[in-house]
């Protein structure tokens, strides 16, 4: 097989043997709602469930360097530009504004990937503040999650001032965030209409903090109290157009969970056609962005 490296990949790999990603382990208030696995979902990945989260000692395969490779195999395959990515340790980077220190170890609320990513959804997280942190935080719930066998996670969340990762290599693992097609019913035709089509094994999630004006999480989707921050949606736009390059995916398998599973999500005006919003045209706007 013969395969493109980045530049610095060998002079790491004693790094990722080396560095393992220590969870957190940490108990933290998790924001999101988003504990949207199928049936589907779920059947495929008790069937791949190989790291478990009741062994937190055993937070990395031991073939690392096989995986490594693999992983090499895939962004060959993918022709996918080398240029601004790079490991640091295990964790797959993008670029260096992405933030990696809340990256969670492969058993942390995720589930190993049988092909790249081919859909990239949005979310928003039902948050009372997008302000610093928050992702922090949100991330912190995921971990909080896994210790309770609760499967909801995202790859990454945004939030007014940081990116962050939370999956170490979104190319070889998937969270849980973009399932529940069985069980949302849209009200507008507008609505779920990517179903079966996107899943949570072949898409990265993006969530996204949300602001609330009485700083309280605890409305209805499309309450007039929710918004999304301008620096948000900015930084929404640089992470997704950052992928898509990456992951050579058109624009046209951008979603959000509104399209892929019918739920009511990003549940802020202008970003779905649900009752209390009928308005996209803040969701197409983000679109044109792209
Ligand atoms: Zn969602």
């Amino acid at each position: 097989m013969e395969i493109k490296t980045p530049d610095n990949i060998f002079q790491n790999i004693n790094t990722i043997k080396n560095n393992i990603v220590k969870s957190l382990w940490v108990d933290s208030p998790c924001y999101t709602d988003d504990m949207d696995l199928d049936e589907e979902e779920e059947e495929e990945h008790d069937e791949n469930f190989y790291y478990t989260s009741e062994d937190p000692e055993r937070s990395y395969p031991e073939d690392t360097f096989q995986n490594v490779l693999d992983n090499l195999g895939v962004l060959e395959r993918f022709k996918a530009p080398p240029l601004n990515v790079h490991y640091d340790g295990d964790v797959l980077v993008y670029a260096d504004w992405i933030d990696t220190t809340h990256v969670a170890s492969p058993d942390c609320n995720m589930s190993p990937r049988k092909n790249p990513p081919e859909y990239i959804v949005i979310h928003y997280v039902v948050s009372s503040t997008s302000k610093k942190g928050t992702a922090y935080n949100v991330a912190n719930g995921y971990i909080a999650n896994a210790k309770k066998n609760k499967k909801v996670s995202s790859e990454f969340t945004i939030d007014d001032e940081l990116i962050v990762q939370y999956c170490p290599d979104p190319t070889k693992y998937y969270c849980f965030a973009a399932g529940g097609a069985s069980k949302y019913k849209p009200k507008s035709p507008k609505g779920k209409t990517m179903a079966g089509k996107v899943t949570c094994s072949n898409s990265i999630s993006i969530e996204v903090c949300n602001e609330s004006k009485d700083h309280s999480a605890s409305h209805n989707p499309n309450d007039p109290r929710y918004y999304f921050t301008e620096k948000a949606v900015n930084n929404t736009v640089k992470l997704t157009k950052a992928l898509m390059k990456y992951y050579k995916i058109p624009k046209s398998n951008v979603c959000r969970h509104y399209d892929c599973a019918g739920k009511t999500c990003p549940g802020i005006i202008g970003w779905n056609d649900e009752p209390g919003s009928n308005d996209e045209s803040k969701w197409y706007n983000f679109l044109s962005r792209l």
